[in-house]
């Protein structure tokens, strides 16, 4: 059974990275409200849903969830851990923000969050100028009141104009959403302008840089603007 201590510094190094993976989907799902689905997780992670049955009991044993007729919930020690592993994630995206496209950082930060240690983690933390949101806008643990006043673009009105801020955790999992986002220009910190909403099409249209963009409201509801 992995160590896991309770207050302070958790130490995650025994964990797996997939069960880090988890960890991270886990805590994004709880923080939202979103209920913990196996099919949702399984899609998310890409494996079959009986995989993602024995990932849970294995978290179970290990203490970091439970399981229960109420659902299925991180334990302290499971929220300590994945509040660590959510942060070195975030600092690894920073970290090569200079070096990769916006569209990569997400899935090369998977490859690297696992290795950094605790003493790694802090001098980023200083290096970086203590971060609140990660290149994607989404805020790191602890800071969720810095992305609190950003709402979907989906509750948006006809011509109104707002700043693009933030694309929701759920949606750095869509490498084709990225790339999509990235060539249109829109990242954290556009300037759009919602040009039309067709309810019926379960779309909306920005305008950004004079362009012209449509989005299906799948996506829409995961880009934050103020
Ligand atoms: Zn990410
Ligand atoms: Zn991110």
């Amino acid at each position: 059974m992995t160590k896991i201590t309770s207050s302070g510094e958790s130490e995650i190094s025994g964990l797996s990275a997939t069960i880090q993976d988890y960890l991270s989907l886990l805590y994004v799902m709880e923080r939202d409200g979103e209920a913990v689905v196996g099919s949702r997780l399984a899609e998310l992670l890409r494996v079959t849903p009986p995989t993602v049955t024995n990932t849970l009991k294995r978290m179970t044993r290990d203490g970091l969830i439970t399981m229960d007729k109420s659902g299925t919930h991180l334990t302290e020690a499971g929220w300590e851990a994945a509040r660590v592993v959510m942060r070195r994630h975030m600092l690894m995206e920073w970290m090569m923000r200079a070096t990769l496209p916006w569209s990569k950082l997400h899935s090369e930060a998977h490859h690297l969050e696992h290795a950094i240690s605790a003493m790694t983690e802090a001098a980023l933390l200083e290096q970086l100028g203590h971060p609140q949101t990660c290149p994607h806008g989404n805020p790191l643990p602890g800071c969720e009141e810095a992305v609190a006043g950003w709402v979907p673009l989906t509750q948006i009105t006809l011509g109104q104009t707002a700043t693009l801020r933030r694309i929701h955790e759920l949606a750095e999992e869509n490498a084709d959403l990225l790339a999509f986002l990235e060539r249109n220009g829109l990242l954290p910190g556009a300037t759009l302008r919602v040009s039309e909403i067709l309810p019926f099409n379960q779309t909306i249209t920005v305008e950004v840089e004079g362009r012209a963009v449509v989005l299906g409201n799948a996506a829409a509801k995961y880009l934050f603007v103020e």
